[in-house]
């Protein structure tokens, strides 16, 4: 079988560390394995209106945005295909087709649609689109034959989703689509990055986010405000680990080697969070070293986009060469689509005959 890869960023901010641990690295690692036949990367802006429709100019302002974040974590547009959702209008056909094979008591058991529904202020007059995203993401998916989706844990129902339309697709109108699989960080905390206000998942829209684009001062600002153990007062008291924002971070981004570096009193983050949990140990020292281990990560980053922020041009091109190749792909499957569901009334000699014979 192919391996064809796809994810997706709502241009509705610049990228954040949620982003980067919960799916951009596992996308950077398959591009250096070169382990995948086609690898498309889509800039997800119709789905950004769905809940931003008031406020197009953000969406249109954050395209580049995120095209330049992409850039700037080493995605290659030479080894995969960047591209935009609202530039390949295929998607939009298919999402049509998809919309009858789902119930609305099913996608309002969605439980990622349900708490967003939750956090945006719909009051009761929720968009038909927003509720019907994962809809339009099945089509995103499935148009392309993906069968790797690397993503974080709140995408896990919208792949549920895509799979029971296939399934059902499959049923109703015979084998044209392919069930996909969700390909999650293997650690845990990764899956979800937590705010750095402690709420359960980083995110552009909750403003609790380290952006990768932050710059040095940003970045220790954030960190320096970091959730920690409100109980843990006084260096001496006992500390909690659990919960605790920054040892998260640390879970995911130390490593030896970091301490080696910057922390060498402590062997690993085992005995750091010992430590912690005795007492003894004041959150700036633990802040101190998760700034120096995130610059280390974040600064390359930095480097490299700054260097393509002065190439505007050339990201442009590489969006428009890219929903180029992706509209190419996603024609010759709706066609195929379209076959199945007996849709291809003018390139179907068999039909006319049919017809034909009925009227003689
Ligand atoms: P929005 O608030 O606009 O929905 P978002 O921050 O949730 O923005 P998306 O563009 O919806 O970002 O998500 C893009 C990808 O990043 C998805 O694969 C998602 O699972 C992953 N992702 C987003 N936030 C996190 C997080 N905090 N931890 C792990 N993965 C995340
Ligand atoms: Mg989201």
């Amino acid at each position: 079988m192919k391996n064809i890869i796809l994810t997706g960023d709502r241009p509705t901010g610049r990228l954040h560390l949620g982003h980067y641990v919960g799916s951009l690295k596992n996308r950077v690692r398959m591009q250096e394995e070169a382990s995948y036949d086609t690898m498309y990367v889509m800039i997800a802006d119709s789905q950004a209106l769905t809940d931003n429709f008031a406020n197009p100019k953000k969406i249109r302002d954050n395209l580049i945005e995120v095209a330049l974040d992409y850039l700037s974590v080493g995605l290659d547009p030479e080894k995969l295909i960047i591209f935009v959702q609202s530039q390949v209008k295929e998607l939009t056909e298919l999402n049509f087709y998809f919309l009858n094979l789902v119930s609305l008591a099913r996608l309002e058991r969605n439980p990622t649609v349900k708490s967003e529904i939750k956090q945006r202020d719909f009051s009761n007059s929720i968009p038909a689109g927003f509720l019907t995203y994962p809809v339009s993401q099945a089509a995103d998916i499935l148009l392309f034959d993906a069968n790797i989706i690397p993503v974080g844990e709140d995408q896990e129902p919208m792949l549920e989703q895509a799979r029971e339309i296939a399934r059902s697709f499959n049923n109703i109108y015979g084998k044209t689509f392919i069930e996909p699989k969700a390909l999650l960080p293997e650690s845990k905390q990764a899956r979800r990055m937590p705010g750095i206000d402690g709420s359960a998942k980083m995110s552009k829209s909750l403003g609790n986010a380290i952006y990768l684009a932050d710059d040095k001062k940003t970045l220790k600002k954030k960190v320096m405000s970091m959730y920690t153990d409100p109980n843990h007062i006084n260096i001496e008291d006992p500390g909690k680990v659990e919960g605790n924002i920054v040892f998260t971070y640390l879970d995911v981004f130390s490593n030896e080697q970091s301490f080696e570096k910057y922390l060498p009193d402590y062997k690993n983050l085992d005995e750091l969070k010992d430590h912690y949990r005795r007492g003894g140990l004041g959150d700036v020292k633990v802040k101190k070293f998760l700034i120096k281990v995130l610059e280390e990560e974040l600064d390359p980053i930095r480097k490299r986009r700054a260097l393509y922020e002065q190439n505007i041009d050339q990201v442009f091109d590489i969006l428009e060469e890219g929903s180029k190749k992706a509209s190419a792909k996603g024609e010759a499957k709706l066609r195929e689509v379209k076959k199945a569901m007996g849709l291809d009334y003018f390139t179907d000699q068999k039909l006319k005959e049919e017809i034909q014979d009925k009227y003689k």
